[in-house]
């Protein structure tokens, strides 16, 4: 049975936009399938406003993979891409968050499923909008669009 997966890529470094074709080519060729991708949007750096900008897409793939072996693969990649982990908030090539993973709910700190910050942020949740509006958060009880719109993320996310 084919899950249906929600991810987050995020860029701010090193040529954003190839990060994210790239990222997102590797992740159609050897992980899981792409069936529908947002646009990219451009969001002024969150929690650290003195890095360059952050470059967004949401995808949404089909999946026989477990959530623990996609999270994997996905953190492989990251690294494999150039990502080192230092500090939070830092500037990255790649950030590759899972989103939702069916409906399913998850508290352990490696996988929190969903997202535990999607509804915060607008950089996830416009993108997320585009592609997904009627898609029910688990937890919330609540569509994507209504999210957005109970959003007060004053962060400009713009379409580029
Ligand atoms: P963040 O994405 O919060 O800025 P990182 O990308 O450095 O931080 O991720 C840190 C850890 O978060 C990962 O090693 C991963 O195990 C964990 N994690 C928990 N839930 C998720 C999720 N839904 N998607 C991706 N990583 C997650
Ligand atoms: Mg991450």
């Amino acid at each position: 049975m084919n899950a249906t997966v929600f991810i987050l890529l995020g860029s701010n470094q090193s040529q954003p936009l190839l990060q994210l074709q790239f990222a997102l080519e590797s992740i159609d060729n050897s992980i899981a399938a792409i069936v529908n991708a947002s646009s990219i949007y451009k969001t002024a750096a969150w929690g650290n406003t003195h890095q360059a900008a952050f470059f967004n897409q949401v995808i949404e793939v089909k999946t026989q993979l477990k959530p623990m072996e996609l999270l994997d693969k996905l953190l492989l990649l990251e690294s494999q891409m150039g990502r080192i982990r230092q500090n939070k908030w830092e500037p990255r090539i790649i950030d590759l968050d899972i989103l939702f993973f069916n409906q399913l709910i998850s508290n352990q700190p490696r996988l929190q499923l969903p997202h535990p910050f999607l509804q915060d942020r607008m950089f996830t949740l416009v993108p997320l909008n585009e592609i997904a509006p009627k898609w029910i958060h688990p937890k919330l009880g609540l569509t994507i669009n209504d999210l957005m719109h109970l959003c007060t993320d004053p962060l400009k996310v713009e379409k580029i």
